[in-house]
């Protein structure tokens, strides 16, 4: 069981898209927010590029010696008091929280912002099982009360206009005085505290994800801008961190140094507002502080991912800045791809946790611009593991008929230098010669996707191969 994968269905979901102007008025903030943000974070940091290579070096050597750092970090855990639980999938995963939960009697959970939990779709899992899960989290909670995805990784509802979230707020908060103003985004998380105060109160169990798990000391770390982990993990008597096993670095100097990327990547932050380190159940004396302390690793694919081609994949710390870059993103938004990991890096880690078959679209996702790697803080050759499922895509004949029998007539070409010389200088002959004066066509045999939204610029002068050879003279 997983985060319900509707990636099979990419390009009618992008044509929906496309034609959904509110969704691409909502999406055309990101350029004036998060993507100026860290721009201006950037530029005042001389040293990020040499960040960079630090932080994509801390991971690099975490991925290698993996079962070491996550040996050493459940001996810390264990010694702090609590406990460590190795979930090989998602079903397994949602099972093992479903069992704590059950175990401390649990009616009512809170929960910090956490993609695994969105990955292994905890929340329709819990709620079969009799119980109430509350997302803490502003955004999380907005896509909640509407019964969607997140289709963002940072921020979840950067799809919803604040007249939604008022009038998802007026349908579902049934003590809403109808003559409250909710017409600032101010107001409307002033109302959304009022409800979730009551509900951290209420929690029996309290479930967050983990940005890093540190094996130097056995803690867990989370940053957000809302201080919801906070209560979410400090109130109820139990606590369950549910993260993947990629997020274990080895001591808190590389978490120190991690950390001076992720936000400016992110929000264009130095830091975000809280940045809470846990470490196993209260201690005597400790003011505050669950009762009981679980961490939930799940693997659901990622050991497979080790030694491959897309190993580099499991560097990710979630900022972001790659999905905030793609030109393809910004043009459809997140749900287009069917999967909680939307954007570049959901398009190379969809196909690895779920399969290329369920999701073959996704990697020609992409233009291949190469802005997703020149933005990434742990430099992840993102276009090069898109290629690199492309080819896989074809090796499998997973890739549409149309396409391939393109590519095999312009391989049969490509290796005939001769007839490709003579075929392409006929076509862009016939080309300029049907588009006329207009210099552009707007039908041509095959090219119907292109045409059907624009026209197609005819060919001036020759090809290029006859361009190339005239300068050669020169
Ligand atoms: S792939 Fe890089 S840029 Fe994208 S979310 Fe992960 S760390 Fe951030």
């Amino acid at each position: 069981m997983s985060g319900g994968l509707s990636s099979v269905s990419f390009p009618k979901n992008a044509h929906a898209a496309l034609a959904n102007p509110p969704l691409l008025k909502a999406i055309a903030h990101i350029e004036e927010t998060l993507v100026s943000g860290r721009r201006r974070a950037i530029d005042a940091l001389p040293e990020f590029e040499a960040l960079r290579d630090a932080g994509r070096d801390i991971k690099a050597h975490t991925l290698k010696h993996l079962d070491l750092y996550l040996e050493a970090f459940e001996k810390k855990v264990l010694e702090a008091g609590g406990f460590v639980h190795w979930a090989a999938d998602a079903a397994e995963a949602s099972r093992i929280v479903l069992d704590i939960c059950q175990a401390a009697g649990a009616r009512q959970v809170t929960k910090g912002k956490s993609m695994i939990t969105e990955e292994v779709g905890l929340n329709a899992f819990l709620e079969a099982n009799g119980i109430t899960p509350v997302e803490t989290d502003l955004g999380e909670y907005i896509i909640q009360l509407r019964a969607e995805t997140p289709s963002h990784i940072i921020a979840p509802a950067v799809h919803v206009n604040k007249e939604q979230v008022a009038a998802d707020f007026r349908r579902v908060h049934t003590n809403l005085d109808p003559r409250r103003n909710l017409d600032e985004p101010t107001s409307l998380l002033s109302e959304a505290r009022g409800v979730l105060r009551e509900r951290f109160l209420a929690a029996d169990v309290g479930i967050t994800g983990a940005n890093f798990l540190i094996a130097e000391t056995g803690s867990t770390v989370i940053v957000t801008n809302e201080g919801n982990g906070d209560l979410t993990q400090i109130l109820p008597k139990t606590h369950i961190v549910l993260a993947s096993i990629e997020k274990v670095v080895p001591t808190l100097e590389d978490v120190a140094t991690i950390m001076r990327l992720l936000a400016r990547s992110a929000t264009g932050q130095e830091m975000s507002v809280y940045t809470t380190f846990s470490t196993g159940p209260r201690r005597a004396g400790d003011p505050d502080g669950p009762e009981a302390f679980h961490v939930v690793l799940l693997d659901n694919g990622r050991s497979a991912m080790l030694g491959t081609e897309f190993e580099d994949m499991l560097r990710c710390i979630r900022c972001g800045a790659c999905i905030n870059h793609c030109p393809v993103y910004r043009s459809i938004g997140g749900h287009a791809y069917g999967s909680v990991y939307p954007g570049p890096m959901g398009s190379v880690l969809t196909p690895s946790l779920h399969g290329l078959e369920k999701s073959a679209h996704l990697a020609n996702a992409s233009t291949l611009c190469g802005r997703c790697e020149s933005v990434c803080p742990m430099r992840i050759p993102l276009p090069k593991m898109l290629r690199h499922w492309r080819e896989k895509e074809f090796e499998r004949h997973l890739t549409p008929k149309k396409a391939r029998y393109g590519l095999a007539a312009w391989r049969f070409l490509a290796t005939r230098p001769r007839l490709y010389g003579m075929v392409t200088r006929f076509a862009a002959w016939g080309f300029a010669r049907f588009a006329g004066k207009k210099g552009a066509l707007s039908q041509v045999p095959l090219a119907g996707g292109w045409t059907r939204w624009r026209d197609l610029p005819a060919p001036e002068g020759g090809t290029f191969r006859t361009e190339w050879a005239k300068r050669g003279r020169k």
